[in-house]
């Protein structure tokens, strides 16, 4: 009988797995199991915000055509019984398992967040902040909180789109303090150009209808929150009993192996390795992407009767982009530390925008051909 491989969760991390053992194992039967009917391109939903992209795309343009999808989501894993529970009820049986549930916008870490807050870290999210803002009479004040990139793409979207839209980015670190202070100051001077008021090293203490408190009492005026500050993640693998850091991420080893269940190998955001092996990885979608493939190498190996081996993982750069006419690339070296001068400006919009295309098409036709490569990592 051939053996039978469950995907939880096709996002990046996930499609690109699936595809991959199905196109190098044509006699293994995989499902993949997620509670949206379409992919969501995460990379995109701040463009969704502002109507420049839907960020979904048929899961039909996207799945190896041999593979099974079940629109529903795993309320539990049974590592011992080697089975998976659905919302629904439905019981399936597996012989390998990926999981690659991503991760989710945190709210427990500001009073009034999860009232008040909108967000772009999810289809859901992003549909209903849309609505919002097309709602609201303007002139409108809209704070974006969140100082790391995903903040910096928000404002600087909705800056651009509306000028009637007043974009505050409140910041507890300086913004984009990743990067090197050329790049930074390349980034801060377009948010200016497009009207963003920038405010660094100010934390948000509250956020209530119409307004938001800062650390030091001092009050924003603001029709509409948006949080763009850490993620959590889904509670999948700690309810199920498997082995999980103190956020909740699947611990694995360099393989990508759970702790304590061999049969189940991790991806993704949702996943934590160990810090001296994989401490460098920084949860993007460019990581999922290569640790999707090598999940899929680990499960392959198995099924083949071969050790697995430990994942390496370089990162190549970091993509911004600001608005849809400008953008930064800066070029990283594999442990993701800045390399050369970023390329801005027009040209940076260019490649952030290739760079988006590309990782679908890595995704679906190199992973479905079997021909995705990655950088290799720092040690
Ligand atoms: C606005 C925004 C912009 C970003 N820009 C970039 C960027 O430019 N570059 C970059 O590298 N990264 C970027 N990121 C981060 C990137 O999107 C994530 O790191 C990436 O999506 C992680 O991929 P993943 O496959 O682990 O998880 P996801 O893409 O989140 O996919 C997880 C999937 O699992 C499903 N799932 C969850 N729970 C269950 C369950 N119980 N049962 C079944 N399915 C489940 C989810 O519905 C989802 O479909 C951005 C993120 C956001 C929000």
């Amino acid at each position: 009988m051939s053996a039978s491989v469950v995907v939880v969760g096709a996002g990046y991390a996930g499609v690109m797995a699936a595809n991959r053992i199905r196109s190098r194992s044509e006699d293994t039967r995989v499902i993949v199991v997620n509670p949206r009917p379409a992919f969501v391109e995460r990379i995109r939903l701040h463009q969704l915000v502002t109507g420049s992209s839907d960020a979904t795309i048929p899961f039909e343009r996207v799945l190896h055509p041999g593979l099974e999808l079940r629109v529903g989501t795993v309320e539990r894993i049974d590592a011992k019984d080697n089975t998976i529970a659905l919302s629904d009820g439905e019981l399936l049986r597996y012989d390998h398992l990926v999981y690659a549930v991503g991760s989710t916008d945190r709210r427990d870490h500001i009073p009034g967040a999860s009232e008040h807050a909108f967000s772009v870290s999810e289809l859901e999210q992003a549909h209903l902040l849309r609505l919002r803002l097309r709602a609201l009479p303007r002139p409108l004040a809209v704070t974006v909180i969140g100082g790391g990139l995903t903040g910096i793409e928000t404002a600087a979207e909705l800056a651009e789109n509306d000028p009637e839209i007043a974009v505050t980015l409140v910041s507890d670190t300086p913004v984009a303090q990743t990067l090197p202070p050329r790049t930074r100051r390349k980034i801060l001077t377009t948010l200016a150009a497009l009207g963003v008021t920038v405010t660094e090293g100010d934390r948000v203490a509250e956020i209530a209808e119409g307004k938001v408190t800062l650390a030091d009492g001092r009050i924003l005026q603001s029709d509409c929150t948006v949080l763009a500050t850490s993620f959590a993640f889904p509670d999948l693998a700690r309810r199920s009993g498997l082995e999980v850091d103190a956020e909740g991420r699947l611990l694995v080893d360099a393989t990508l192996t759970s702790l304590g269940a061999p049969s189940i190998v991790g991806a993704g955001d949702a996943v934590a390795g160990p810090p001296d092996e994989l401490g460098h990885l920084r949860m993007s979608c460019q990581a999922a992407l290569p640790m999707g493939a090598h999940a899929a190498d680990t499960v392959l190996a198995r099924l083949g009767g071969t050790e697995p081996t430990p994942l390496s993982l370089g990162f190549v750069g970091q993509c911004i982009s600001l608005g849809r006419r400008r953008g930064a690339f800066q070029p990283t070296r594999a442990d993701d530390s800045p390399a050369w001068p970023a390329i801005t400006g027009r040209v940076g919009a260019l490649v952030k925008e290739q760079v988006c295309a590309t990782t679908v098409q890595f995704m679906t036709k190199q992973a479905t051909r079997g021909a995705y490569r990655w950088r290799r990592g720092p040690r």
